[in-house]
């Protein structure tokens, strides 16, 4: 057994593993299959740390006592392959990094809403006062920070990825906020693996930890009556009232724990919609836990600004409103997004099908829907899905197209929402790219 660590994976995770692991005085060799980009070509050559690409080389693993993996990267890569056959512990940068700090850390995982509460939850831990960090999946990655920064308090996003390589990361807040079918490419197509995987976040969670989930979610309550942790349990729910957890009572959002009840207006959330309300009621309840004030908290969920890309608002145009959801990459995201319109929709959406089954929003395009623009290299699913069931339904071949035709379709006081629920690639460089290109298009009507 070598005493070298090699990283897999030159992007934010693995730079951040690599970073932190030179800090600490430990061999680390980083490997990308790829070119690296910019700025982790520069931020290694910085640190002086050894490294490869567009290749991993024969005698990589030689030296190796322990790899880490980027998210990227399936186990069925061929490297990742070997390094099992060798019975190198393959690891997640999220379990590396956690064997460095001491931090209190609140993790939030789900297939969505994860960069919406925990970055409620940091806003709401920096307003309290506390030296917090925001990392994992958004932003810097958890390692990196622990390396150049290290913080007292974590709001950390998980991906079930990054939940794969784990072996005794232990959260102290675990938070579990939907599963629905996404990434099932990388679960050898099967829902029951990637709900395994998501539920590796209470794997080693015991009773002085909190796991806060929502009882809604259909999966979420049917798992949890076989699922076992010592955890205390925090269930929310907008149906049922349980004896701790979050729930909704005369429109108001209720939160109980520790023998402490918090009520707020559900008037008074910043972020609009009903999954909003569920993410709130999460974080608020990770608010409880970290004994933040109830002043505080009401403060935080009221004074969110939202995120780029999530029903963002962008302009209003002769009454016309228009948003961006450009995050809103899979059938239940758009589901929320189109939910929380109350007034009539022209509704922009495609891109790449991730194996969309469009059922789920027959009943509310239907309601709220009257034009459908098409945008993607390929529409025929939505096409041949919707046609029939709605007024109007175009195809266009660029955001500047659909953005114009939206606004030719739509009457005053209508909502222009691009919600694509689907993958940008074909179009555009990523969901940002989009996102951006539809804001730059709406200003230019
Ligand atoms: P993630 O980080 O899990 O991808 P985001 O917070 O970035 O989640 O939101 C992604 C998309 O999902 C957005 O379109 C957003 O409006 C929608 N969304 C946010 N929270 C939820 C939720 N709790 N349930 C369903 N959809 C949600």
């Amino acid at each position: 057994m070598g005493k070298k660590i090699v990283v897999l994976g030159g992007g934010e995770s693995g730079c951040g593993a690599a970073v932190l692991a030179k800090a600490k005085g430990l061999e680390v060799f980083v490997s990308d299959s790829g070119e690296l980009k910019s700025p982790y070509r520069e931020l290694l050559a910085d640190y002086h740390i050894d490294r490869e690409e567009g290749g991993h080389s024969g005698d990589l693993l030689k030296e190796a006592a322990e790899v880490i993996k980027s998210p990227g990267i399936p186990d069925s890569a061929p490297v990742v392959q070997d390094a099992l056959l060798r019975k190198i512990p393959v690891i997640s940068e999220i379990e590396f990094a956690a064997r460095y700090t001491k931090a209190f850390t609140v993790c939030v995982t789900g297939s969505n809403g994860k960069t919406t509460t925990s970055s409620l939850i940091y806003h709401m831990m920096k307003r309290a006062g506390l030296n917090a960090g925001l990392a994992g999946n958004i932003g810097k990655s958890f390692a990196r920070m622990v390396a150049e920064q290290d913080h007292d308090y974590y709001s950390l996003e998980v991906s079930s990825f990054q939940l794969d390589g784990i072996s005794r990361f232990k959260p102290d807040v675990a938070v579990l906020l939907n599963i629905t079918p996404d990434h099932l490419d990388r679960y050898g197509y099967r829902l029951d693996n990637y709900i395994d995987s998501k539920f590796r976040i209470i794997k080693n969670l015991d009773e002085n930890d909190a796991f806060i989930w929502c009882s809604d979610d259909p999966v979420l309550e049917s798992e949890m009556k076989t699922r076992k942790t010592a955890a205390v349990h925090y269930p929310f729910s907008q149906i049922t009232e349980h004896s701790r957890g979050g729930c909704i009572k005369e429109n108001k959002l209720i939160i109980k724990s520790h023998n402490k009840k918090f009520e707020m207006e559900l008037d008074e959330l910043a972020l609009r919609g009903r999954h909003n309300i569920y993410n709130s009621m999460a974080a608020g309840i990770a608010g409880q836990l970290l004994r933040i004030r109830k002043e505080v908290i009401r403060e935080s969920l009221s004074g969110f600004q939202g995120i780029e890309h999530r029903l963002e608002p962008v302009l209003r145009i002769r009454g016309i409103e228009f948003i961006n959801d450009s995050k809103a990459t899979n059938v239940n995201s758009t589901w929320y997004g189109l939910e929380s319109m109350n007034r009539p929709v022209v509704w922009i959406a495609g891109g790449i099908d991730k194996g969309n089954d469009y059922s789920m929003l027959e009943n509310l395009v239907r309601e709220k829907v009257h034009a459908i623009v098409c945008l993607g290299k390929d529409n025929s699913k939505l096409l041949d899905f919707f046609s029939g069931k709605v007024p109007a339904i175009v195809e266009a071949s660029s955001m500047e197209e659909a953005v114009r035709s939206a606004y030719y379709l739509a009457k005053t006081e209508d909502a222009v929402l691009l919600s694509p629920s689907c993958a940008s690639f074909d179009l555009f460089e990523n969901y940002e790219d989009r996102g951006r290109q539809f804001k730059i298009c709406v200003r230019n009507l």
